[in-house]
């Protein structure tokens, strides 16, 4: 309990799946969230349920491939919440295909949302890190990014990418008192992956020794270890949250 007491977390992509369920989990353990999401009806509501259980909340309707709307929302954030510690850029999306047929348009936008906004909500929170001299930055990678996978060459490309910045700026920030890690998850039963085939589900199941898929709470888990002080001494990581899946 309060292992987050004080701070204040942006979680990107906050209105569902992964992202709510680290919603939950930071404001269970003291943290005041701000919810960042396209989505205002699912948004607002759970951000809702947070206060419901006493915790501070509040909903951002914001695009994260908008660099300007990143900026308004880091503000609105730090002047409604009273501060600015923890940037969870957990926004995602997925256009599968394989290489063949994948059109150029489901090309950008899967790299525009998943690597230019967490570039672009990044860019956004770090002065307000910098000022105080700490802060947290967590980045959605995937499994997928250590190994491939079919069908996904823009996804892979943007996760791999993302694990990229994540070492770069571990290197930048860090004398700024600023940690910057990755967690990679396996597969995890959300909205995400409910256009997978069960069959290919089913194999993905059989390849991981824990033999099941992941629930949000798996990876939500994982972002409160990284942005805990327990975390302290840990960055530029990616942290695998797969059941020990091998591709
Ligand atoms: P999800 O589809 O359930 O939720 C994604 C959320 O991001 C949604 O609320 C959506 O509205 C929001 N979002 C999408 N585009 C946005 C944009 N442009 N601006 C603001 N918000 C936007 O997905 P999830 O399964 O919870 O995945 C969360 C993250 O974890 C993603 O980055 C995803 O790539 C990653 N991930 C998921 C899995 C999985 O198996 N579910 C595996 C590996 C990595």
């Amino acid at each position: 309990m309060n292992r987050l007491a004080d701070r204040v977390a942006l979680i990107t992509g906050g209105s569902r799946g992964i992202g709510r369920a680290t919603a939950d989990c930071f404001a269970a353990e003291g943290a005041a969230v701000a919810l960042v999401d396209l989505h205002e009806d699912t948004g607002q509501e759970a951000a809702q349920a947070i206060q419901a259980q006493g915790g501070q909340a509040v909903f951002i309707q914001a695009d994260v491939t908008d660099p300007e709307a990143m900026q308004e929302a880091a503000a609105t954030t730090h002047d409604a919440l009273g501060g600015l510690d923890i940037l969870v850029n957990n926004a995602g999306i997925t256009r599968d295909a394989t290489v063949r047929k994948m059109t150029e348009d489901a090309f950008d936008q899967v790299i525009d949302v998943n690597l230019k906004g967490v570039y672009n909500a990044t860019k956004a929170v770090i002065p307000y890190l910098v000022d105080q001299q700490y802060g947290r930055i967590l980045n959605a990678a995937s499994v997928v990014a250590l190994y491939g996978n079919f069908g996904q060459t823009n996804y892979v490309a943007s996760k791999a990418a993302v694990i990229g910045m994540t070492k770069t700026w571990a290197r930048e920030l860090g004398r700024k008192g600023i940690t910057v890690n990755a967690v990679a998850p396996g597969f995890i039963s959300t909205d995400m992956i409910g256009s997978v085939p069960d069959k290919v589900l089913d194999t993905f199941r059989d390849k991981t020794p824990l033999q099941r898929l992941g629930v949000p709470v798996d990876i939500a888990n994982a972002y409160l270890f990284l942005a805990s002080e327990e975390a302290s001494f840990i960055t530029g990581t990616v942290l695998s949250v797969d059941g020990g899946l091998v591709l």
